[in-house]
């Protein structure tokens, strides 16, 4: 039976709320789309505001006993629940595959991703270190520790619908904090399968609430306005970025944000073309080009981006498109019919500035939200197309003569999340890492997610940090105590 007739079967495609499964209480639901069909697989409830306050009560009433488990304890359950997505990891798979779209392989290495979140924070749960000097006064030992902040709120997008989620739950539980997960509205599914998993790795009940919902400006300022709710956890568009943090702003109520990118992949005139080819493949069409650090703009030097655009036009031709179960399909359809019309607006407004297309530049199959791996010239410093996010298969190559040029390019964007860098020589290649202003940079290299480092933006890419130690930190309140003895 699939994961998905599991989930059917056993009601969990509602919501769960206190170690329950239940309706939405106005009966509202969601069609789920599988979108290389565009027809519906299923539905999913969706929650409102009532069922809001109840996921914030079942976990507010469990988060006291549930601060007060060993860290041992919350360890040794992330262990499992890293073990049971390992073992499960070809249904999850299929499960992501089906209400997302990305090809197989991409899907299983999104399992693997995910899971890798569970045994790092079942490292960290076990090394919530604090500190202990003496005043500089010698009046008074300074004590610093951390404890957990309380019941979260965290909010994830559709494109990595399990590691977003895993990025947010595995800390919150090494941590020792409740939670309140809201999917987003096209992958629930995923975090209801996760909620079962985690029920079965022993997390205790009203620990994790998943609450899916297509109303979520109605039903997330309910949890934010609760006294009790003291964390919201982010990821997804700038724009709704900005309108959570004047929400989380009316109770103080602590916020992390990773949001959106435009991230520069610069290639030097030094660079191994070959590299930056294969570097830049992964770093723009991994996930078909939906990811926050895809490169979205290629800078390359004037004297190598006649033969960078030639061998990276081949290589996006060379892509195999199709429904992500196919055998060999590299490349699904896009999330949703937004998604596409976006790519063919992109396109246009390029195009319109003066770009032409090297590559795709059309949706290609039918039915699904498919578009075809597009490669995009000539585009200009000054071609709107380089301000958009272009969350999709589209690569638009810009030319620089110098360092100061390309950086100056690098910048010119409120976003500051990812930008990567090809040279040979490595003094170079740092000199830019420095002078750009992003959260992560990648040298020489197209894929730098890991769970052991810290990710997040500057600018308006995001405030705080997930993964590594920081991430844990985020849903840590430190605790100074002043002391005699
Ligand atoms: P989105 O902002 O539309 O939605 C993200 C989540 O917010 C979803 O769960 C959605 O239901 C919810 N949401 C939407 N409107 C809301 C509102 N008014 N109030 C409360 N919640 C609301 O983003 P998306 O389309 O799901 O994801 C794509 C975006 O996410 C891109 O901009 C991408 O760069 C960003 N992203 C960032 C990271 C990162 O780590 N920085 C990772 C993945 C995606």
């Amino acid at each position: 039976m699939t994961l998905l007739d599991q989930l059917k079967n056993s009601g969990a495609t509602q919501l769960y709320i206190g170690g329950d499964w239940r309706e939405s209480s106005d009966g509202g639901r969601i069609d789920v789309l599988d979108p290389s069909t565009a027809e519906a697989l299923t539905s999913v409830a969706s929650g409102n505001e009532d069922d809001a306050r109840g996921a914030v009560d079942a976990a507010a009433s469990v988060q006291p006993q549930w601060a007060a488990t060993s860290p041992g304890e919350r360890a040794e359950i992330l262990t499992r629940a890293f073990n049971l997505m390992i073992e499960r990891k070809d249904e999850l798979a299929h499960l992501v595959v089906q209400e997302m779209g990305k090809a197989l392989s991409e899907a299983a290495g999104e399992v693997a991703y995910a899971a890798e979140f569970y045994r790092w924070y079942a490292g960290e749960a076990v090394r919530n270190l604090g500190s202990i000097s003496t005043a500089p006064g010698g009046d008074k030992k300074i004590i610093a520790i951390h404890q957990p902040i309380g019941v979260s709120l965290l909010i994830t997008p559709w494109n990595f619908p399990l590691a977003m989620a895993t990025r947010k739950i595995g800390p919150a539980i090494a941590a020792g904090c409740t939670m309140i997960l809201k999917p987003a509205s096209d992958t629930p599914l995923s975090a209801l399968a996760l909620g079962r998993l985690m029920s079965e790795a022993g997390l205790p009940d009203g620990v994790l609430n998943v609450l899916p919902s297509n109303r979520s400006s109605k039903v997330v300022p309910v949890i934010l306005g609760d006294d009790r709710v003291r964390m919201v956890s982010f990821t997804g568009s700038t724009e709704v970025g900005r309108t959570l943090l004047a929400e989380a702003a009316k109770t103080v109520v602590k916020a992390g944000m990773e949001l959106g990118g435009n991230a520069p992949f610069i290639v030097c005139d030094d660079a191994d073309i070959e590299a930056s080819i294969q570097g830049a493949m992964i770093a723009k069409m991994r996930n078909g080009g939906q990811s926050c650090i895809a490169a979205n703009r290629f800078l390359v030097h004037e004297a190598v981006v006649g033969e960078f655009t030639r061998q990276l036009t081949a290589a996006m031709r060379a892509l195999k498109v199709g429904p992500g179960m196919e055998p060999g399909v590299e490349l699904g359809p896009l999330i949703n019919q937004r998604a596409q019309d976006d790519m063919s607006e992109s396109v246009e407004v390029a195009v319109g500035a003066g770009s032409a297309v090297a590559a795709g530049g059309e949706t290609g199959r039918s039915p699904g939200f498919y578009y075809q791996p597009t490669v995009l010239t000539d585009v200009t410093p000054d071609n709107p197309v380089l301000g958009r996010e272009i969350f999709g298969p589209i690569a638009p190559v810009t030319s620089f003569s110098t360092d100061d040029e390309a950086i100056a390019l690098a910048n010119d964007t409120m976003y500051g999340l990812a930008g990567y860098v090809y040279s040979r020589d490595l003094g170079r290649a740092m000199h830019i890492s420095e002078a750009i202003e992003y959260g992560m940079v990648g040298i020489n290299r197209g894929l730098m997610s890991d769970p052991a480092a810290p990710f997040g933006g500057v600018k308006q890419s995001g405030v705080g940090r997930e993964g590594a130690h920081e991430g844990m930190l985020e849903f840590l309140e430190t605790k100074y105590i002043a002391a005699d003895w």
